[in-house]
């Protein structure tokens, strides 16, 4: 990948990915029609390939992960019923409460320990439908887990959480916009993650690359009904070919490449273990995130810490109070050296008065 001119080593975030070459020759050449009235062959190609993936019957296509989650939320819910989640999830964390004010549909959220799991008997516990609460409709679990330094969901966890909605009646929903880092974290395919769940939604516009696009994948007669969702948020996309295209050179090309994010997050999560003043669990860090925070005594915080790091050319994002870096496509070992030797630099100094 071309270096951008500035020479940034920006780890804010695996969605700065840009669009590989492979991709940017497919959207040129990319059939397209008119995907809200079904016309769209690259698009129809996109979501088959996308659920075949996932081992769902079908697949649509969405702008972003925040509508992928409501698309699916809003399609399996009705007002005055409640959606069970994590307090650290991405959609209770950072998706506007959508869903309570475009579709009067509560979060019930039970607290998320480090690893990303919600303990079992706690989901059990939680889910209720007496006359005076809203109606538990579905549990909603994150794989890789964002916050919780993008922690894998164990496939044993994840079969106990289905055991328990089926038992109790409620949909079992998956936020996988990293699904892909799940799977080739525990070298299985994502079908086998994606299993046990009625719904699964990814991003292909993170670690994947593509510049657009997320899917929501389910049953047939789910997605026939998702459709009208997404119609009533706005989005329907018309030549939106253009963006499929793109999207399935991410699925065909940048799945496996991965694990060489992977690699980078644990050098760089082991190296950092081993920096006085800086905090961090470097055994947490299984895919491509690594979460740390400052030891007070450096007298840095994260935000001046941020700052001084953007200084030397290195951009990591704030997750709360704690600094964020994420590896992805086009971040080298290298990157990751000349990331360390920074943070090191920065470390040597105490902030400006
Ligand atoms: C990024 C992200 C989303 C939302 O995706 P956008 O495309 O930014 O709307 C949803 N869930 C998780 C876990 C994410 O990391």
């Amino acid at each position: 990948m071309v270096r951008e001119a500035d020479g940034l080593i920006d780890l804010r975030s695996d969605t700065v990915t840009k669009p590989t070459p492979e991709m940017r020759r497919a959207m040129a050449n990319a059939e397209v029609g008119d995907d809200v009235l079904g016309d769209d062959p690259t698009v129809r190609r996109l979501e088959e390939a996308a659920a075949q993936r996932v081992g769902k019957e079908a697949g649509l296509f969405v702008p972003s992960g925040i509508m992928a989650n409501l698309v699916s939320l809003l399609t399996l819910t009705g007002r005055n019923e409640e959606v069970i989640a994590g307090d650290e999830s991405h959609l209770y964390t950072s998706e506007v409460g959508g869903l309570g004010i475009l579709g009067g549909v509560f979060l019930q959220v039970l607290p998320n320990l480090p690893d990303g799991t919600i303990p079992i008997e706690r989901l059990r516990s939680a889910i209720r439908s007496a006359v005076y609460t809203p109606k538990t409709r579905v549990i909603s679990l994150e794989n890789t887990h964002n916050r919780c330094s993008g922690a894998v969901l164990p496939l044993e966890y994840i079969h106990q959480v289905a055991a328990l909605a089926r038992e109790k009646g409620v949909y079992l929903h998956l936020d996988g916009a990293r699904i892909f880092n799940a799977a080739v974290a525990l070298g299985v395919e994502a079908a086998a993650i994606a299993e046990p769940f009625d719904v699964v939604n990814f991003c292909f516009s993170k670690g994947l690359s593509a510049p657009v696009g997320s899917i929501v994948c389910g049953s047939q007669a789910f997605i026939q009904e998702a459709r009208r969702t997404r119609r009533m948020l706005g989005g329907g996309m018309r030549q939106a070919g253009v963006l499929a295209a793109a999207a399935l050179v991410a699925l065909e090309t940048m799945v496996d490449r991965l694990a060489e994010d992977h690699a980078n997050a644990r050098l760089l999560a082991e190296e950092l273990a081993n920096l006085s003043g800086i905090r961090i669990d470097p055994t947490r860090v299984q895919t491509n995130i690594v979460i740390f925070e400052l030891d007070p005594a450096t007298g840095w915080d994260s935000s001046r810490f941020q700052q001084a790091l953007r200084e030397q050319g290195v951009l990591l994002s704030l997750s709360g109070a704690r600094l964020r870096a994420v590896t992805h496509y086009g971040i080298t070992r290298v990157d990751i050296e000349r990331a360390l030797s920074a943070i090191q630099a920065v470390l040597q100094t105490r902030p400006p008065a």
